[in-house]
């Protein structure tokens, strides 16, 4: 694979930018080598500076649920800028976009739009502690909710309920009213109850993407539920990564739980940045200028966004993908454990919807401290040779794979062969 412009660029991006990244997760640290630099993308594929074409499998992280530049959000978005690029005031298709979100989460009465997913949930933090007046948070282990300080904690080791920064510059005072718990396990979420009568809410990932693919057992999740509700607490689905993903209802939909704020990100702004959370009346009157909790931004609702985010999501609407989202991947699926099993590589594969990825492990992966079985060694294998054969993943073992609409017959057959090539070298390790 020549990556020579690629290296090049990234020689140069290291003179001004932070290891030439704009975000840590972009580098390839975990797999070793450099990032690549990509030119340009169409459809199921993307193209990097020195012609290298690949499936791609990243979709930036979620949002390109359609591939890259579908016809009807480039449409969109050329006429949207026509018409100037932010205003500092109220545009038609903040209402549009908005009636579309609340629409599709029953409970969702009111929405309001910031620019990122980190921005969605320190929001609804704000809101939760605003709405109960308490202060405390239950978070999960392995659950990524943006880099806002509070949530940058990792769990200690063993059982996980010491809260630590897990980030250089987060002071302690910041994450001391951050509660940790592990994934899966409703007894370490009762024990913080038991011991807090403070607690405002419990934020988790409805489906996880962040610790790889992880479902919720159903006494899991309704547990939480019936728990918070008990308590005075409120349950925050993040579901940034899932919104629009899983299903036009989220994971919440599939899963059978209501949250009582939602976060929302990535495929709601189409690629473009937007973040959104929304909740009942009752909880978003607390919102400035109804109420007296202050949350602000000078393009949140950016018409372009918007433009991006309506057409994204009416374009779902239509297509209904979910079903044929879910056949793909249990066909990858399918590649990748016969694969597997071909070439004697412990896996365990999970998916939800259009969210797939292997861990390399024999171990079922139900939580956080499963997942870190993994043999990230045979995942920086398995990556390269995934990319030498033409399939642009996330360089991490922790990280969801995406899948597009734009996946089709013979992008699969392209993926068949790449995951037997790819398992091979991680056979012959
Ligand atoms: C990506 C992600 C975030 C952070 O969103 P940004 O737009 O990167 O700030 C938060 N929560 C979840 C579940 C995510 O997947």
């Amino acid at each position: 694979m020549n990556t020579k412009n690629s290296e090049k660029l990234y020689k140069k991006g290291c003179e001004n930018l932070v290891g030439a990244v704009n975000s840590p997760v972009r580098a390839f640290a975990s797999v070793g080598g450099n990032p690549l630099f990509i030119d340009k993308a169409k459809g199921a594929y993307i193209k990097d500076v020195d012609g290298n074409k690949y499936i791609d499998m990243v979709l930036s992280y979620g949002p390109m649920i359609l591939g890259h530049r579908n016809k009807n959000v480039e449409k969109a978005v050329a006429q949207a800028l026509k018409k100037g690029y932010s205003f500092g005031a109220s545009t038609h298709a903040e209402i549009k976009l908005a009636k579309l979100v609340c629409d599709a989460f029953p409970g969702m009465d009111k929405v309001r739009f910031v620019n990122s997913g980190t921005e969605a949930v320190l929001s609804a933090i704000r809101l939760a502690r605003a709405h109960t007046n308490r202060d405390k948070i239950v978070k999960f282990s392995g659950c990524y909710h943006g880099h806002m300080d509070a949530m940058l904690v990792a769990a200690g080791s063993g059982l996980a309920t010491l809260s630590l920064p897990g980030s250089k510059g987060v002071p302690a005072q910041a994450v001391e009213n951050t509660l940790i718990a592990e994934y899966n396990n409703l007894e370490s979420v009762k024990a913080h109850f038991e011991k807090n009568d403070d607690i405002a809410a419990v934020i988790l990932e409805p489906v996880t993407g962040n610790m790889g693919v992880v479902e919720p057992t159903q006494e899991f999740i309704q547990g939480i539920r019936e728990l918070t509700k008990e308590k005075g607490a409120l349950l925050i689905c993040d579901e940034v990564m899932t919104g629009f993903r899983s299903q036009f209802g989220g994971a919440q939909e599939l899963i059978g739980v209501q949250a009582d704020i939602t976060c929302l990100g990535k495929v709601i702004g189409g690629g473009f940045p937007v973040g959104a959370y929304g909740a009942s009346d009752e909880i978003m009157s607390n919102v400035a200028p109804l109420g007296g909790m202050y949350q602000a931004g000078t393009l949140s609702g950016n018409p372009i966004a918007m433009a991006a985010g309506i057409s994204t999501l009416t374009e779902l609407q239509k297509q209904n993908p979910y079903d044929q989202f879910n056949e793909v991947a249990e066909k990858v699926e399918g590649m990748l454990l016969t694969s597997a099993n071909k070439y004697g590589v412990e896996l365990t594969v999970n998916r939800f919807g259009s969210m797939i990825n292997p861990f390399f492990t024999n171990k079922e992966v139900t939580n956080f401290t499963d997942a870190q079985t993994s043999d990230t060694d045979k995942f920086a294998k398995f990556f390269w040779a995934m990319m030498e054969n033409g399939v642009f993943l996330p360089p991490s073992q922790f990280e969801a794979w995406f899948l597009s609409t734009e996946i089709k017959e013979v992008e699969l057959e392209k993926l068949s062969v790449a995951i037997d090539k790819s398992m091979g070298v991680v056979g012959s390790l």
